[in-house]
């Protein structure tokens, strides 16, 4: 288990000093903004959707601690190339590895695991989920999508 913090430890450092799809995409066709007051991350989340309902790019900006940026660049990572649908559904499945009742990760997440510790510091999971929770306003403000943005933190 200590071998296994120490990795992802590491992965979470090296997201976040080298943070993937780090930068504003020209054209999203669609985008959100996400703050944690909490820590003062602020955030901003781009995606870029086709007609088959693919996400063909996520992108992100903003400035946040090292947990909110790492996860941030975690969530872009792999929700490239998903479907709207699996992409919500990796939403559902984060958000129930870092809030649900049991420390059970629902299936396998991958390098997500990395960031099911800080569910031991509940004061930081809201950094660890506000890319997620940004990534599901950008989702909803899809045109194709209902347009209710929700603000659900
Ligand atoms: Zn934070």
């Amino acid at each position: 288990m200590t071998d296994l913090r120490a990795i992802y430890q590491e992965l979470i450092l090296d997201h976040y000093r080298k943070p993937r799809n780090f930068v504003a995409l020209e054209s999203p066709t669609s985008q959100a903004r996400g703050h944690n007051p909490l820590c003062g991350d602020r955030i901003e989340v781009y995606l870029m959707i086709d007609a088959a309902k693919i996400v063909q790019d996520v992108a992100f900006q903003g400035a946040g601690c090292a947990i909110s940026t790492a996860s941030a660049s975690l969530m872009t990572e792999v929700v490239k190339g998903k479907t709207l649908a699996e992409a919500r559904s990796l939403f559902d499945e984060f958000h129930e590895m870092m809030t649900g009742d049991t420390a059970a990760v629902p299936r396998d997440l991958g390098k997500l695991e990395a960031l099911s510790s800080v569910r031991q510091i509940p004061i930081r999971v809201k950094c660890a989920t506000l890319a997620w929770h940004t990534l599901k306003a950008a989702l909803d403000e899809d045109s194709s999508q209902s347009p209710s943005i929700s603000t659900e933190s």
